[in-house]
């Protein structure tokens, strides 16, 4: 018998070992299901642990770090030129970093009984899936989850060339750090990372397509971290698009706007799509629309009775947190428990400088859906702690229900937002009210308190 042909029993097999994957694995296996990961690298962490998150933060860490520095002449502090050893950090990066947490998910699968399969899973139906690669091998199962994440897009038109031209993967990698650099989108990743390379000394340009950065989000959590790129970065084009990139022997020239613009390196950070092509599920009941995004119900099932799909590959917002709940709610579901995926409010953390980070109704959708709400906005201008770091370019702010008072979406930019955002979540997803919040001490001082200071707003009389 040769190792293809070999059939393995289990309960449940898992496409996809990231957040979504090794979340639904380890809780299967908690629930005393069989279960097997199937990942084409053969490791757990997936996007978020190897070319997302967490190798991310630790460069944002980095130009926080550089930035406070550069800051503190301000106090009288002068640290002097930071010397920056390119080599240390990468090794830091990946060693200290992302290996750590890579050796700690493999310990739990095994003291869990996860098994971690290295190849591709391809289904042949919806009772069996192939293995290709270094293991080959058949798994057939009772319940599958497809967690196969996303990818990076490509610039529409144009391709990805190489080497100058880097993904969020290839500018994690820190090649070097160019002294032009050009970012193509205004979203997570370009502000993220454009932060980054410009804290490490490249001039960067960004380029956006819409009328803003972070389109979508509340303008005024925008602001501030708007008002900090212009500072950080040479220059920010908002409604432009880049229609051509031409590598010449030095660099790389950019076309947008009607002008044609030299840079080193140019990162594209145009959003991400869901990967499910070449996975076989023709064989399944399972049928992903024209972006490859899978629909789920609200347990995380799928078309087809024994598939499950949970993080990136089922949709916006694709974030890794939500990915875990999602992982643990399929689990629960083809345990037989009662469980959903009923969240109202996922929060989101843009981990710039300063942070923005938002939960639950934001404002401008109320705006959209015609659904009156009241606004309570406390700008850290205000708020003592934020004047002693020296950061007063803060807001915090709730969207709350004007009829009954409920906490219905907070909203926070400032240093330490992603941190904060965690009370207006437990605020949103138990149905607190202003009051709620407004009553509950707060340490002082401490940034929380502006979402005391913000509910307070509305409990006084107009
Ligand atoms: P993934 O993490 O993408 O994992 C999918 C896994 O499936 C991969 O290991 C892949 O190799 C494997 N796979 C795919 N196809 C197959 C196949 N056929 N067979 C076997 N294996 C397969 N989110 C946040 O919440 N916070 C952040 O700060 C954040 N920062 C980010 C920064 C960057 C630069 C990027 C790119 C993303 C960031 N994200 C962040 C998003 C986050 O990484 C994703 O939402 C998360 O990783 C999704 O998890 P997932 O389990 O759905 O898929
Ligand atoms: P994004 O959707 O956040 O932003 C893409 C930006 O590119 C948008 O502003 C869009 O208008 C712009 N754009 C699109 N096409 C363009 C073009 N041709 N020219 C110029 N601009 C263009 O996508 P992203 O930054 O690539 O990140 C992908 C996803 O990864 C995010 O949506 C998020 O789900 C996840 N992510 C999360 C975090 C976090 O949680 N902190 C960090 C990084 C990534």
């Amino acid at each position: 018998m040769v190792m293809g042909d070999l059939v393995r029993e289990v309960d449940v097999a898992i496409v996809g070992g990231g957040p979504g994957g090794y979340s639904a694995a380890f809780r299967c296996a908690e629930l005393g299901l069989e279960t097997a990961v199937v990942d084409a690298g053969r490791r757990l962490g997936g996007a978020c642990l190897w070319e997302g998150c967490i190798p991310s933060k630790a460069l944002l860490h980095v130009g926080a770090v550089l930035g406070e520095a550069e800051r503190a002449k301000e106090f009288g502090v002068d640290f002097g030129e930071p010397r920056i050893a390119l080599d240390t950090l990468r090794k830091w990066k990946a060693e200290r970093v992302v290996g750590r947490l890579a050796r700690g998910l493999a310990a739990v699968a095994k003291s869990k009984g996860v098994e971690v399969i290295g190849g591709r899973g391809v289904f042949e139906d919806s009772r069996t899936l192939r293995v290709e690669g270094d293991e080959p091998q058949k798994l057939r199962f009772t319940s599958a989850v497809v967690a196969t994440g996303s990818a990076p897009s490509p610039l529409p038109g144009l391709g990805l060339a190489p080497d100058r031209v880097m993904d969020s993967t290839a500018a994690l990698e820190l090649p070097d750090v160019p002294e032009r650099l050009l970012v193509v989108g205004g979203g997570y990743i370009g502000l993220e990372l454009g932060q980054v390379y410009a804290a490490l000394g490249s001039k960067v340009m960004l380029v956006e397509m819409t009328d803003g950065l972070l389109p979508g989000v509340d303008r005024d959590l925008v602001q501030p971290l708007a008002r900090q790129c212009e500072k950080l970065f040479v220059k920010i084009r908002l409604d432009t698009t880049v229609t051509s990139l031409r590598e010449t022997g030095s660099g790389i020239e950019a076309r947008f706007g009607g002008d044609t613009v030299a840079f080193d390196r140019v990162l594209v950070a145009v959003g991400r799509r869901a990967v499910s092509a070449d996975l076989g599920l023709e064989t399944t009941r399972v049928r992903p629309d024209a972006r490859g995004v899978i629909a789920v119900d609200e347990r995380c099932r799928t078309a087809d009775p024994r598939i499950w799909a949970v993080g990136d590959v089922t949709g916006e917002p694709m974030l890794a947190h939500r990915a875990m709940r999602q992982g643990k709610v399929a689990a629960e579901a083809i345990a037989g428990r009662p469980a959903a995926f009923d969240n109202v409010a996922v929060p989101a953390v843009v981990f710039t400088d300063p942070e923005v980070a938002w939960c639950g109704l934001t404002e401008s959708e109320a705006t959209r859906a015609g659904r009156p709400v009241r606004l309570a906005k406390f700008p850290w201008a205000a708020s003592g702690r934020a004047a002693t770091l020296g950061r007063s370019d803060g807001l915090t702010k709730l969207i709350v229900d004007p009829d009954t008072g409920r906490v219905l979406g907070v909203g926070i930019v400032g240093p330490g937002a992603g941190e904060l955002i965690a009370e207006g979540a437990v605020a949103v997803e138990t149905a607190l009210t202003v009051e709620d919040l407004a009553v509950t001490i707060h340490a002082h001082p401490t940034l929380s308190e502006t979402l005391m200071e913000a509910a307070e707003t509305l409990l006084r009389p107009a």
